[in-house]
């Protein structure tokens, strides 16, 4: 497995690559791996003769009184998972390499950007969407995996794939879960062992969307209003936001019809967590599917 830090040795790696006539996969992280990120790497191994993983802590995509400086980094770690998974390169660089001079020049995908996460976080999305493009650019993947866990995220990536031309595939991975539940983050390491208890009313409140919709409801005031109801009812967790919208556009749905996302955000003591479900409805039948 190589170790690559700078410009000059990922453009060595793609031609030589390419020279060979090999595909190329990338999964990009922020690092602290866990079984998530593993799973995202296990969808992308088999379908490419290069797998690279990306691990960098990515500034633009946090604000300004966000966590980025407390960001758990736990490189050897993550060096163990990345053989484990039989990644052929991991690409790790420096800020200074990411971001040579101060940015001013940005991706923005207008509008999606600015509701669910980005009304809260206004300049997430377009650090994930920026950071993205260089590291799409640097090693010009055939393929890319996101997670369905940052299902806002998937959304945004796609409409940029789409709208910049770009020919790299998006591969959607299911969220991978603790037994109870609770989707599994880097940020879970913040939780003590109260809110980690409690921060399990995420999938829960998603579970009793879910069967009131497979019991029939359609109304999208009124899920939402369901999910908001389980949240509130844990002490501990402090609700951001529970929604029911478009997969597509993340505009509110009144009458549940086609693919929706049901989204849920809390903070539990200074940590917030994030969940969701994508429901393909009709009249009289529902299924999970993918963003
Ligand atoms: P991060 O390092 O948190 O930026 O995540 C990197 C990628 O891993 C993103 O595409 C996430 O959506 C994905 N990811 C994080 N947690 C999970 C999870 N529990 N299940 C599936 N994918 C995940």
């Amino acid at each position: 497995m190589q170790w690559v830090e700078d410009v000059d040795a990922v453009r060595r790696l793609v031609a030589e690559t390419r020279a060979q006539q090999h595909t190329l996969g990338l999964v990009p992280t922020m690092g602290a791996l866990h079984r998530g990120h593993v799973a995202l790497l296990h969808a992308l191994r088999p379908e490419v003769d290069r797998l690279v993983l990306s691990i960098f802590v990515n500034p633009t995509q946090f604000g300004p009184r966000e966590d980025f400086a407390q960001y758990p980094r736990a490189l050897a770690s993550d060096r163990a998972w990345a053989e484990a998974a039989h990644v052929d390169a991991v690409f790790c660089p420096a800020t200074s390499v990411m971001y040579p001079i101060p940015p001013s020049t940005f991706v923005q995908v207008e509008g999606i950007d600015q509701v669910l996460e980005g009304a809260v976080r206004p300049t997430h999305f377009r650090g994930v969407a920026t950071v993205v493009s260089k590291l799409l650019n640097l090693w010009t993947p055939d393929v890319i995996a996101l997670g369905q866990k940052d299902a806002q995220q998937v959304v945004v990536v796609r409409r940029m794939l789409q709208e910049l031309l770009w020919p790299t595939r998006l591969v959607v991975v299911p969220t991978v879960r603790e037994p109870d539940g609770l989707a599994l983050s880097s940020r879970n390491v913040y939780l003590s062992p109260a809110e980690r208890q409690a921060a399990v009313v995420l999938h829960r409140s998603l579970d009793a969307a879910l069967q009131a919709v497979r019991r029939g409801e359609r109304d999208g005031a009124r899920v939402a209003a369901e999910l908001a109801a389980a949240i509130q009812a844990e002490p501990l967790a402090q609700l951001d936001y529970a929604v029911v919208v478009d997969a597509a556009t993340l505009a509110p749905v009144t009458r549940l019809a086609g693919r929706v996302l049901v989204a849920v955000a809390a903070r539990f003591g200074t940590t917030r967590l994030l969940d969701n479900c994508c429901l393909a409805v009709d009249e009289d039948d529902v299924r999970t599917v993918l963003a």
